[in-house]
């Protein structure tokens, strides 16, 4: 019944968006739809302004501060996730699994990490606590880092590329 009339299903994650967005009670305007693509098409926890670049070579009119305000939107309609790495600048997921990430201290590569089922029952919650949301982050070093470490060749850091095409899908 929220089945997205207008708007192409042959990607599921534009159709989710859309019936997201509408759940939302958000308005699909093209400025939003080419952020959240962008955040789609690379699940690499980009800051808002590597979507900005991202986003502007599809869309060269697209100006930073509605690409900060598309974000802005859809992390307040659950759309998109806010991801905040210490110091560093707000990151964006687009993954709406209930998931943690997993930040690598040497390369700075963020990735999603999947909770299993009993996750609950590894922390010590007080008796009638209910947990409702999970925002968590792990640091350390990625598979890359930690067997490279061994060697202390920082400026081989250059060389990883972490794309995270091969990382497990955790969508449903
Ligand atoms: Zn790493
Ligand atoms: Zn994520």
């Amino acid at each position: 019944m929220k089945k997205p009339a207008a708007i192409p299903s042959n990607e599921s994650a534009m159709g989710h968006y859309a019936s997201a967005m509408v759940q939302g009670g958000l308005r699909l305007t093209p400025q939003r739809r080419q952020v959240y693509e962008v955040l789609m098409d690379k699940r690499d926890h980009p800051t808002a302004t590597e979507v900005f670049i991202r986003a502007q070579k599809q869309m060269p009119s697209i100006s930073l501060a509605t690409v900060y305000n598309c974000l802005e939107t859809m992390v307040g309609s659950g759309l998109v996730k806010a991801v905040h790495v210490d110091r560093e600048p707000t990151r964006f997921c687009a993954n709406l699994q209930e998931h943690g990430h997993f930040h690598c201290t040497e390369c700075g590569h963020v990735s999603d990490i999947g909770f299993s089922h009993t996750r609950e029952k590894g922390w010590k919650l007080p008796s009638g606590f209910l947990v409702t949301q999970h925002d968590v982050t792990l640091r350390g070093l990625c598979a890359d880092c930690g067997t490279s470490s061994k060697n202390t060749n920082h400026s081989k850091s250059k060389s990883h590329s972490h794309t995270n095409s091969n990382d497990k899908p955790l969508t449903q």
